[in-house]
């Protein structure tokens, strides 16, 4: 296990070709791990379960990738003493924490399978649930098998409310909607791996970009589990700022938004003007022109900055496109194969 540069997300290079063809190419599993020590060992022992099943009804061959996001507890040493009993263990180690979505790619980039399942490493994807979405892609044949919480009755008005407006917004005028309530939890065939991997942006949007590339997409709803241990990483105020990125690097309704209102105003405003024009020359009154001038500068005042913050973020996005930096760095991979026992690269 000795420690690798890994160039495979640099720009420029070419990242594993496109791999077409048949359940014989297996199943990678990747799962993400940030700060998971508590309930690995456990989890693995279910992947090694699912594995064994799925190669006696499916004969199919699986791999877990598992990537440590810069963990600062125990997770790494703990993935790289994990047993391939039934199935590969690759565990890939990132330089430093930078986020489940890069994780995730990380992850697709190291799966060596055709299929490739995307699963939290916290215990609520239930492994039990994976031979379902694999009977969908291997005997149903579809492209994408997605999952979406059967229902949000635990959560709050207010998250509820938050998640429909943001599901609103990003799929305003898309000709691809993205499922409201879909998760990470997600099976894609080999060729809708390979497309996946091919898309070049650096902003990601995940759950975005797997609807994005098409393909045959089917839905299977399930009722998460509670996490094994511990608690979410992902507070209000993260969401707020995933949501934020979802949609501008997603879509330009937000932009849409901004000029939308500025017709808004701009319409309320002649209004305004021509019933001043009316007082004035009609009535024959002296309109007071203080306070109506406050509201009105204050009013386009705050819309403009508002919107100019909006741009600001599209701007962002295309700057951190144009440095063109990896995704991720890995800090270490190590590579066990079922059964052969060990090997390092
Ligand atoms: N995760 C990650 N990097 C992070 C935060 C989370 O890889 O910076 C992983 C985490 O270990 C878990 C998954 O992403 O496997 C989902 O995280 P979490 O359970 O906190 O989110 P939730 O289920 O509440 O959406
Ligand atoms: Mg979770």
């Amino acid at each position: 296990m000795t420690p690798s540069a890994d160039i495979s997300n640099l720009p420029g290079s070419s990242r594993a070709p496109a791999a077409q063809g048949s359940p014989t190419q297996g199943l990678s599993i990747v799962v993400p791990v940030y700060n998971e020590a508590a309930g690995l060992a456990l989890l693995h022992e279910r992947l090694c379960a699912l594995a064994g099943t799925l190669r006696q009804t499916y004969d199919l061959a699986c791999e877990v990738v598992y990537v440590d996001d810069g963990s600062s507890d125990t997770t790494l040493s703990i993935a790289r003493g994990l047993p391939p009993t039934a199935l590969d263990v690759q565990v890939v180690s990132l330089s430093r924490n930078f986020g489940k979505e890069a994780a995730l790619m990380a992850g697709l980039d190291h799966a060596r399978r055709g299929a490739v399942l995307f699963m939290d490493g916290d215990g609520q994807h239930a492994p039990e649930l994976v031979e379902r979405l694999v009977k969908h892609w291997i005997v149903d044949g579809y492209d994408v098998v997605y999952t979406a919480k059967a229902h949000r009755d635990n959560e709050s008005a207010l998250r509820r409310l938050g998640v429909r407006t943001f599901y609103t917004l990003i799929n305003w005028g898309a000709r691809q909607k993205i499922p409201e309530d879909a998760g990470d939890f997600r099976l894609l065939s080999p060729r809708a791996a390979a497309a996946l991997r091919q898309l070049p942006e650096r902003n990601r949007f995940f759950k975005g970009l797997a609807t994005w590339i098409g393909f045959k997409q089917i839905r299977v709803d399930y009722e998460p589990e509670a996490r094994a241990h511990g608690v979410t990483t992902f507070s209000p105020g993260r969401l707020l700022g995933l949501s934020i990125e979802g949609l501008t690097s997603f879509s330009v309704a937000p932009l849409r938004a901004a000029s939308l209102l500025g017709l808004l105003l701009a319409f309320v405003a002649f209004l305004f003007g021509l019933s001043i024009l009316w007082e004035t020359f009609i009535d024959g009154k002296s309109v007071p022109g203080y306070p109506s001038l406050v509201v009105g500068l204050m009013t386009i005042g705050g819309v403009q900055l508002i919107m100019i913050g909006v741009v600001g973020e599209y701007i962002g996005k295309i700057l951190s496109e144009i440095k063109a930096r990896p995704i991720y760095f890995v800090a270490e991979h190590s590579v066990k194969n079922a059964d052969a026992g060990a090997a390092a690269d």
